[in-house]
């Protein structure tokens, strides 16, 4: 046996990697199913010329955390398809139905969508195999980038992460690292908390105002199209500038590995929520534990858009939602900062061990303990 082959497995998984190639379509795609102990997986279906298998082992690895901390009934997987996403829309859609089809058989993951990928790819999978969430409202979906879902989560994540270090919501400041879906829903769910917007930034530059800047307009622009600089007031800059803002809720909304070892002494802030994927790397989360930076992990802070995409698997309501994303949200984060102070360590650490403890517990219940 070249053992080379199992380099990725350990004790949770991942349980099945299947390569796809369809020599006609020119069609090549990777499947990583990482854990099932809950239930069948759910995770994004990832459109990008440059992925790859050690990704999506990752990506899928961190569904399972994200899923089993969120205690849904699914387990954690992801798929990645090569090509550049802005291909001519009918072959992309070629390609995504010819991947999926060949899927058809692989009942433990659910497709969603990821970078690249968006509800009318959902709705192609839904259409081909019926196994997909994140569709569009006309067929049962509920749009969760629409509604905020995500944004929703970090927000009170927030709120939770405030009261570890004596910090009001009212008049706190908010700096937000990327104001796309996640970053403009929850600048907007804060600022209804009572908090004030004070920076923000996406992939063109950034914009500070020590007196305020106007939510509803950036989220306007940004919608438009335009970026965070053609925002009529505030003092404009790079992007990188919105690192050193001066705050007390700072949100990581982008890229990852935003935060690290050559910028981290640079933040002035009291609380972190991580709202992007893996937005600071471990130097930069031992750093902040080390200067009483409260930070709030990725997969706690934002379960939000899978708690929603997995109401709508099992036809769930918008309104049940929401209660249920702030329920869920705000009891890890209470969880692992408890865990976190209690026992000195990482909070990224307690998440992990929180979230690990739940899969093992799953798979104990799993009839391959019975052999
Ligand atoms: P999005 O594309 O809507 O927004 C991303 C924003 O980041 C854009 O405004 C973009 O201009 C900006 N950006 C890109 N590079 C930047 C940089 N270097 N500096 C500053 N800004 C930059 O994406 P999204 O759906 O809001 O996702 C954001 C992050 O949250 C990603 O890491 C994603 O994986 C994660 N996430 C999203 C969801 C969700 O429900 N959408 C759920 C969980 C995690």
């Amino acid at each position: 046996m070249n053992e080379d082959v199992f380099r990725f497995s350990d004790n949770l998984g991942p349980t099945r990697i299947i390569h796809v190639y369809e020599p006609v379509l020119d069609l090549k795609g990777i499947l990583v199913v990482d854990n099932v102990a809950a239930g069948p997986s759910i995770g994004g279906l990832r459109m990008a010329p440059d992925v790859s298998l050690e990704e999506c082992v990752r990506l899928a690895r961190a569904m399972t955390l994200k899923n089993a901390a969120a205690e849904l009934p699914h387990g954690g997987g992801k798929s990645i398809l090569f090509g550049d996403p802005a291909m001519d829309s009918s072959r992309k859609e070629q390609l995504i139905r010819g991947f999926c089809a060949a899927l058809g058989n692989e009942e433990d993951y659910i497709f969603g969508p990821d970078m690249g990928t968006n509800e009318q790819c959902m709705a192609w999978v839904k259409d081909e195999i019926g196994r997909s969430v994140g569709l569009p409202r006309e067929i049962g979906g509920i749009p969760l980038d629409e509604i905020g879902a995500t944004g929703w989560g970090v927000a009170h994540a927030a709120e939770v992460a405030a009261g570890y270090c004596d910090l009001e919501l009212d008049n706190a400041r908010v700096v937000i690292q990327g104001f796309g879906a996640v970053g403009s829903h929850a600048a907007r769910f804060l600022a209804d908390k009572g908090t004030q917007l004070v920076g923000a930034s996406d992939s063109r530059g950034s914009v500070y105002d020590a007196d305020g800047l106007d939510v509803e307009e950036l989220a306007e622009l940004k919608r438009e199209g335009a970026s965070i600089l053609d925002y009529p007031g505030g003092q404009k800059s790079v992007p990188e500038a919105v690192i050193g803002m001066e705050c007390d809720i700072w949100v990581p909304a982008a890229r990852p590995d935003i935060l690290n070892r050559n910028n981290i002494a640079d933040l002035k802030t009291r609380v972190v929520v991580q709202g992007a994927n893996i937005p600071a790397t471990i130097a930069a989360e031992k750093y902040m534990k080390e200067h009483g930076i409260v930070s709030v992990p990725d997969f706690i802070a934002n379960a939000g858009g899978v708690i929603c995409a997995a109401m709508e698997y099992q036809g769930s309501t918008e309104s049940a939602v929401f209660s249920n994303i702030e329920n869920k949200v705000r009891r890890n984060t209470q969880l692992v900062l408890d865990a976190a102070f209690s026992r000195n360590m990482v909070p990224r650490q307690a998440a992990v061990e929180l979230a690990e403890e739940r899969v093992i517990r799953a798979m104990s219940y799993r009839r391959w303990n019975v052999f």
